[in-house]
């Protein structure tokens, strides 16, 4: 070995995030002066609602700068734990409740707590490009399980259930899905319960984009399986609160606990100013509430337009049910969508992220978390293209 120093196998093994890696390039080419609209980040375009900001701004000039417990502020503990009974029938004590920076971090201490090298995840595909490189960073094996997009990506539990082995150890769920924007119906969570119970599986359902389903039934698989749940959720795709940092996980006492040991060894506690906002963001509910109404209507809006924009122009893109994603088949653009990809940034100025890290050949996600106008223009950019 030459050099002053040798990367670990792990961080040799890590894929970077695509998602992250796509984001950061059009916002450089952005900075330089370039006009490329992005359509990569899974982001709100919306601003934070001002109820939220203004609790933070309270919390920083009265002094609540400090660590807190690692799991977070008992105050939003007890509002996270009458969120999970009020919007999702949930019963998790402000105990089963833990505070994180972010979602990724809910989902990284629980696999942390969870996995041992070997075992093995099953995780339907698409999925979200972490997920996989989360698993393996513990040692655990990601078994993808495929979704077409004929049946908009929907989960069949037999295909689940023919891929349990012996080491299969848990099952991750996101629905309403990135990148697919697919949402499970209560009947899929029915059978995807029923398949964690007979074979002793953990399910980790991340249900991060739940307020935002727009033709199906949002249901709460824990509801279903409660000792075999444990849910993640957080602040940042509902409230508009990304840079803010806040997730959290309700489920089973121990596992909250050993995710708890985990936190106070690596980051203590999600910020403090961040945790009094989402404390106003989920205890005043109701003026949340008006806002998460008016951004799903407009999210609503964007996706028939996205939708209706790409088939048009013979990007086959299935109706998503929640999320703000669309998977578009770019296979008219390049049989490769890293080279379709390269292709609509550099030809069209716009910024996507290649379906390869979400297991989804053939196809690139586009984020309709931004303007009508921006989306109009999108569509305009690609016509030629496509060749429509
Ligand atoms: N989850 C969002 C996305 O997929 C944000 C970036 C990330 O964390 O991957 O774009």
């Amino acid at each position: 070995m030459s050099g002053p120093f040798s990367l670990s196998d792990r961080a040799l093994s890590l894929k970077p995030s695509s998602t992250v890696a796509v984001t950061s390039r059009a916002l450089e080419l952005q900075r330089q002066g370039v006009d490329v609209i992005s359509m990569s980040v899974g982001e709100p375009d919306f601003d934070t609602p001002d109820h939220v900001k203004a609790a933070a701004i309270r919390a920083i000039e009265s002094g609540k700068t400090k660590y807190t417990a690692v799991s977070g502020i008992a105050e939003l503990r007890e509002a996270i734990s009458a969120k999970f009974a009020r919007e999702n029938g949930l019963t998790y004590a402000p105990e089963c409740v833990t505070v994180t920076s972010g979602g990724k971090q809910a989902l990284f201490n629980a696999f942390f707590a969870l996995l041992n090298p070997g075992d093995e995840v099953l995780i339907p595909a698409p999925y979200w490009v972490s997920y996989p490189e989360m698993v393996a960073l513990t040692g655990a094996v990601p078994v993808a399980v495929p979704t077409t997009p004929e049946s908009g990506f929907m989960l069949d539990p037999g295909e689940l259930e023919a891929r349990v082995t012996a080491r299969t150890r848990m099952i991750v769920l996101n629905s309403p899905g990135n990148p697919t924007g697919a949402v499970f119906s209560p009947e899929v969570l029915r059978g995807v319960a029923a398949v964690a119970q007979r074979h002793g599986l953990m399910i980790v359902t991340d249900e991060m984009y739940e307020h935002l389903v727009y033709d199906a039934e949002q249901l709460s698989i824990g509801t279903l399986a409660p000792e075999h749940t444990l849910t993640v959720n957080g602040a940042s795709k509902a409230y508009a609160m990304t840079g803010w940092r806040i997730g959290y996980a309700g489920g089973p006492k121990g596992v909250i606990a050993a995710m708890n040991a985990l936190q106070s060894q690596s980051t203590s506690n999600a910020s403090s100013v961040s945790q009094y906002a989402a404390l106003a963001a989920l205890g005043d509910h109701e003026a949340t509430a008006q806002f998460v109404t008016l951004a799903r209507a407009a999210y609503r809006a964007r996706r028939d337009r996205i939708v209706s924009g790409l088939n048009a122009l013979g990007l086959r893109t299935p109706t998503p049910q929640g999320a703000f994603y669309v998977m578009a088949d770019t296979t008219p653009i390049h049989a490769d969508e890293l080279e379709a990809t390269r292709r609509i940034l550099d030809e069209a100025r716009v910024a996507v992220v290649p379906g390869t890290d979400f297991a989804a050949p053939g196809q690139v996600r586009l984020s309709y978390a931004t303007s009508m106008d921006n989306i109009n223009e999108v569509l305009r950019r690609l016509a030629p293209l496509s060749g429509a």
